[in-house]
């Protein structure tokens, strides 16, 4: 969409989408409408089926949500929203307007009219919910990572926007649906944790004029971001020490721009009396090492199952890594699902790293 379309909101000011910009890789036009007409065409009784990414993270829940608000301000009454695996959410979402919304997996529509992915870059990342696919009448994919796979029947993939709910948003707006304190709430806790609270290099001005825009709507900042990114229990913290005083640094790894990594099992987690979503931000504090390009936290899910984060400031392209490795993911944060023990995760990342040296200039 360009700056000049319409603006069914009636918003005032002529805004270009936080996901514009660089080389319109975006979505169609043709995608646009065929989406838009994906939602207009349905029935007032028609079945929703929302779902979002395994493990889901703020970009995951809050675009669902805000989605899922918006289809209810357009009248729809049957929704549900969901992801795979266990029905938890983790503690700093517990607050997210449209939580009621939420289903279980074992709940969702087993053949929606339409069912709508988040975040999601490839159909495994639908884990048990994959089915519906297949079983929806229709399959519409928001989402903003460049490895996605274009799974749905239409697909708004927008590799250029920070987050999905950018694409959320853009689709809204489409669909004349404004923006209110509920569905803004989401959309901005959606944005502030994939541009880690507006520092990343995604944070163009146009994201900081959607953060405006939800803003405006009376949203308070300070309280969401202390909710979402500064609150954690003390179990967490000490948790946090101790794996963080086993972290390993390579300086010779990855053509001598660094390697920081460290793991946590699931005894770790108990031994605190933790949840593995806590672990969500420990990259956060493993990625400032300075002396390294390229950090790694490895997350036991099982028995000799483990979630992989990795981070890049600008050496390594860290998705090319993930990707060889089975996973996804962006330039400067992917991941993948690694087996065994700790270390051979680690070391099947360091025989992928020189290969995925980013060429400065290309
Ligand atoms: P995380 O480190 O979990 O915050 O994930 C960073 C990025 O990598 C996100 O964009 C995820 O969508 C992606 N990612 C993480 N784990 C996987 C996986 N197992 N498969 C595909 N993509 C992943
Ligand atoms: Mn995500
Ligand atoms: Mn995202």
């Amino acid at each position: 969409m360009t700056a000049s379309a319409v603006d069914p909101t009636g918003r005032t000011v002529d805004h270009v989408p936080a996901g514009a910009g660089s080389s319109g890789s975006g979505p169609a036009e043709a995608d646009w409408a065929a989406a838009v007409a994906a939602v207009e065409d349905l029935p007032p009784d028609g079945r929703v089926q929302l779902i979002c990414h395994v493990n889901p993270d703020g970009d995951a829940l809050g675009s669902m949500l805000g989605f899922g608000l918006g289809l209810r301000r357009r009248g729809l009454r049957r929704l549900r929203a969901t992801f795979p695996g266990p029905p938890e959410v983790p503690e700093p979402f517990r607050g997210l307007p449209g939580l009621d919304l939420l289903v279980p997996a074992t709940e969702a529509y087993a053949d929606p009219d339409l069912v709508i992915c988040f975040d999601a870059a490839s159909e495994s990342r639908l884990g048990e919910l994959v089915d519906r696919l297949e079983t929806a009448g229709t399959a519409l994919v928001l989402d903003h990572h460049a490895s996605n796979t274009r799974f749905g029947h239409v697909n708004l993939v927008d590799p250029h926007a920070a987050a999905t709910s950018v694409v959320v948003e853009e689709l809204l707006a489409r669909l004349g649906v404004p923006l209110d304190a509920g569905i803004a709430e989401c959309l901005y806790v959606a944005l502030s944790t994939d541009t880690g609270s507006f520092r990343f290099e995604a944070t163009t001005p146009a994201v900081h004029a959607m953060a405006g825009r939800l803003l405006a709507t009376g949203i308070r900042p300070g309280d969401i971001s202390r909710r979402i990114f500064d609150t954690r229990p003390f179990g967490a913290v000490r948790l946090f020490g101790e794996v963080l005083s086993r972290a390993r640094l390579e300086p010779a790894a990855a053509g001598g721009h660094g390697l920081v990594w460290t793991y946590a099992t699931l005894d770790d987690l108990t031994r605190h009396d933790q949840r593995p979503y806590v672990l969500e931000a420990l990259i956060d504090s493993v990625r400032c090492t300075a002396e390294a390009d390229v950090s790694c936290v490895v997350k036991q899910t099982g028995p000799g199952e483990w979630a992989v984060s990795m981070r890049s400031k600008g050496a390594v392209d860290v998705s090319r890594v993930a990707v060889a490795l089975g996973g996804g993911g962006h330039r400067f944060a992917a991941g993948f699902t690694g087996l065994g023990t700790a270390a051979d995760v680690v070391g099947s990342i360091r025989v992928q790293l020189d290969g995925a040296l980013i060429t400065p200039g290309a």
